[in-house]
């Protein structure tokens, strides 16, 4: 275990997700909508940041680089297919590349559907999976650009990840997707379980997530899914839930 993930709740339901490389104590912040929280959550972590990691182009998850920027001056890294409409990149990454945090290695995965340029990005030495507006736990994002087909392969490239990843999405949208969950698949014991302990999570404040993939993999409905157009009836009904 060398890379961990800290949650910062930031705006109503965002999460931007400090990592920190224990070796080496290299720090990178995920997903940071707006500065001043992240900041003081950076500088009651010790105060470094070595780099700025971004999954898609909407504004509750980019708002705060340039403040940050302004503050810590390191590199900012995203999809290269939306550099366009990203902040100003000093990285440009796609599907496959690596990505350095101190001792570790976080693999760049294209995760479309929620955005056309969406990116995860994946550490083995957490193991943790930072996927932004891909998939929360019990849920998955809405398809604003990509198809059922593309966020289907995006879920299969998750459900291919080791049983013990933490997933570190972009929300804390678990309780309202335990209640759509609950009744697209009532039965399910270990959803049923799940839902009891997001409500108490949530009822004391706390965060649900990060959640472990084998979890996910036994709750959530996107992510069993067995077709990709399973799994568009399975958004379209979501969203008209
Ligand atoms: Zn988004
Ligand atoms: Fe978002």
């Amino acid at each position: 275990m060398t890379v961990t993930a800290t949650q910062v709740p930031v705006l109503s339901d965002n999460y931007s997700w400090l990592l920190r490389d224990s070796a080496s104590g290299a720090t990178a912040i995920v997903d940071p909508p707006v500065a001043e929280p992240i900041i003081a959550a950076i500088e009651q972590a010790g105060g470094r940041l070595d780099m700025i990691l971004l999954t898609h182009h909407h504004d509750d998850h980019i708002g705060g680089v340039d403040a940050l920027r302004a503050r810590f001056p390191v590199p900012v890294i995203g999809a290269a297919a939306d550099a366009h409409r990203l902040p100003r990149l000093d990285r440009a990454v796609a599907e496959g590349d690596i990505v350095r945090l101190g001792t570790a290695e976080g693999r760049v995965i294209a995760t479309p559907g929620h955005t056309l340029g969406h990116i995860a990005y994946f550490f083995a030495d957490g193991p943790l999976l930072c996927c932004g507006d891909t998939m929360f736990s019990l849920g998955c994002g809405r398809l604003f650009e990509g198809t059922a087909q593309q966020m289907f392969d995006s879920f299969a490239k998750f459900a291919a990840l080791p049983d013990a990843t933490l997933i570190c999405c972009g929300h804390e949208y678990t309780a309202s997707n335990a209640r759509f969950a609950l009744a697209v698949d009532p039965d399910n014991a270990a959803l049923k379980a799940r839902a009891a302990e997001v409500e108490r999570l949530r009822a004391e404040g706390r965060p649900t997530v990060p959640v472990r993939l084998d979890l996910e993999r036994a709750t959530n409905p996107f992510l069993r899914a067995p077709t990709a157009a399973a799994f568009g009836e399975l958004r379209a009904h979501k969203d008209r839930f």
